[in-house]
């Protein structure tokens, strides 16, 4: 089988089929009624041992506040009159369980649905939420424990959110095989930022592998085998084994600067998700943290984080990361970001839609209470604070006036905070990208997005596997945009980032090198071998394989281009491309 490669590295394990597409519910006559109602109750006492059990670890995770959650989850499923009136629906009707549940309960979610208070509304999610854990237990579905696999695990599902992916224990999980999404679906995302191997876009694949099959999963060429023979077997161990070597011999590039042959320091930077990511930014010496996606700490969980707590986790960041500088990005959620608490309207293009800074522009008692947090936590390290999806001045002018007032509540409060933090904005829209010069006068700093850029440039859904030979970071288009923003940000005495995943591609870092990017924020597994390619990098010569690519017709071009230009992508090579050299000198 073939799919997209999204997440390089070879994953050989026992596959874990997640399918959570699988509550279908049949209407069946029964005719031992007691029987039904047995399982009804055994599957209620299961439910609650479980409830119990989240509410234990909650306990220790979150602290009593948020435990109370699974309490009240606890008392839903004691409660009789809900369970005597599912019984009295099998009994009557002769149905089997799983149908009466779901019909009973279905009537008290679009009851608390209709009511105009949003504290009751919210009620009707916890009933979907314990109507879904009884009929999983009805039906033999295996509640899926993230946090808990066996070792060598090869998950396979129809999808993953990327709060499904955010829990993964990247020691236990081997690869991951899905038929949906992109290479910059957040999923995948964070599949690079763990290291784990990941292949995406391979249709019915939950019904293509059984649980318990052997895989193998190649996260470069997107080639997957179920059951291999001993032969393939042993080709693909050994290909492990000499990709571990490769990164072995990288570590040799620790301590050493991100400089061009001829001079240039460029910053190397991590992107991450949650404090836990920090342990693999320390270990891949990454220079600081360029996109820290604060959106993370809203997933996972039931209510919005208080101040409190975003203080606390990003000072957390900012105490291991040192003196080195750490880039927040204020919350972006929306699109394939689902935070259920904020209770987004359904709308036919949620990328297009009401999310990140237009949402907190909207709600400004979050926006600011984010803001307040980061200030809070300055004190304890070089933080700098990034606003995403800005699509014009008054987005700007409006987050930068909420910072004002956010900082001005702190000095009134008496509470300390570093008073000269850079602010940028990510440049991730062609509008942004468009009045760069204008933007580039407002703020200390961009960072390029081309995950969204790309988008947005080409009119293709990130997410859509079917659509990624047109989503292709080496589209002229795209080149050209990013040109102008570097030179619109140089021209205007402010630095330029990018933290898009294509700043990880090595074909591609030559050709931002020769545009005068200077940082580059990127996946820690990607960092150590970014900087072999650019200490073997002269810039002045990248800057003549840079405008080259800008008067390329296609993607393709410019793809087979630099393959040529940096002829072995592990960056052990840098063989320069001799027919375009000539046309160079
Ligand atoms: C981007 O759009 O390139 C980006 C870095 O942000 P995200 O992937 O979180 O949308
Ligand atoms: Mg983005």
């Amino acid at each position: 089988m073939k799919g997209l490669g999204v997440s390089s590295g070879i994953g050989i394990g026992k596959a874990l089929i997640i399918d959570k597409n699988q509550l279908d519910i049949n209407k069946n006559y029964v005719t031992d009624v007691e029987k039904e109602i047995d399982r009804l109750s055994s599957a209620f006492e299961t439910a609650r041992e479980q409830v119990n059990e989240l509410y234990k670890r909650a306990i220790d995770k979150l602290g009593e506040k948020e435990a109370q959650i699974f309490k009240s989850h606890e008392m839903m499923l004691e409660d009789e009159t809900l369970i005597s009136e599912i019984q009295d629906r099998i009994k009557e009707e002769k149905v089997n369980a799983e149908y009466a549940l779901n019909e009973v309960t279905n009537i008290y979610i679009e009851m608390f649905e209709k009511i105009e208070d949003e504290y009751l509304k919210q009620r009707a999610e916890d009933i979907k939420d314990i109507m879904h854990r009884v009929l999983r237990i009805l039906m033999g579905i295996v509640n899926i424990d993230f946090s808990r696999m066996e070792y060598s695990t090869i998950i396979v599902a129809k999808d993953l959110t990327p709060s499904d992916t955010a829990q993964i224990d990247r020691k236990k999980v081997a690869a991951m095989i899905t038929e949906m999404g992109g290479k910059t679906s957040h999923a995948a995302i964070i599949a690079r930022t763990l290291g784990i191997p990941t292949v995406v876009g391979i249709d019915n694949i939950t019904d293509k592998i059984k649980c318990g099959d052997t895989v193998i999963c190649d996260g470069k060429t997107g080639k997957v085998l179920t059951n291999p023979n001993d032969k393939q077997l042993t080709h693909y161990r050994q290909k492990k084994i000499r990709l571990d070597e490769i990164n072995k011999e990288l570590k040799e590039q620790i301590g050493l600067p991100t400089v061009t042959k001829d001079g240039f320091l460029i910053s190397l930077a991590a992107n991450i998700g949650t404090p836990n990511d920090v342990e693999l930014v320390l270990e891949n010496d990454a220079e600081g943290i360029g996109l820290f996606r604060s959106e993370f700490i809203f997933m996972n969980r039931d209510c919005q984080p208080t101040e409190e707590e975003q203080f606390e986790q990003y000072k957390e960041v900012l105490v291991k990361m040192g003196d080195k500088p750490v880039i927040i990005r204020t919350l972006d959620i929306g699109g394939d970001k689902n935070v259920p608490y904020f209770d987004i309207p359904e709308e036919m293009n949620p990328f297009l839609g009401y999310r990140a800074i237009r949402l907190c522009l909207g709600n400004v008692e979050v926006f600011r209470s984010q803001l307040r947090a980061i200030l809070r936590a300055s004190v304890y390290g070089n933080v700098k604070i990034m606003f995403p999806m800005i699509s014009t001045m008054k987005e700007l002018k409006d987050s930068k006036k909420i910072l004002e007032q956010a900082k001005k509540e702190l000095t009134h409060e008496g509470i300390p905070f570093k008073d000269n933090i850079e602010i940028g904005i990510m440049i991730e829209i062609p509008s942004a990208a468009i009045i760069s010069d204008m933007l580039a006068k407002e703020v200390d700093f961009f960072s390029i997005g081309t995950n969204d850029l790309i988008q947005y440039t080409m009119a293709v859904d990130r997410m859509n596997s079917k659509l990624s030979h047109l989503y292709s970071q080496y589209h002229p288009a795209l080149l050209r945009l990013i040109k102008g923003i570097i030179d619109n940000a140089h021209k205007a005495g402010i630095w330029v980032g990018m933290c898009g995943e294509a700043a990880g591609d090595p074909k591609l870092i030559p050709v931002f090198v020769g545009m005068g990017l200077d940082e580059f924020s990127m996946s820690s597994p990607s960092i150590l071998r970014s900087r072999y390619i650019i200490r073997n990098l002269n810039k002045l010569d990248m800057e003549l394989i840079a405008n080259n690519t800008l008067d390329m017709e296609n993607a393709l071009e410019v793809e087979e281009y630099l393959s040529c230009v940096l002829s072995d992508e592990n960056g052990k090579s840098l063989k320069r491309c001799k027919s375009r050299r000539k046309k160079n000198e």
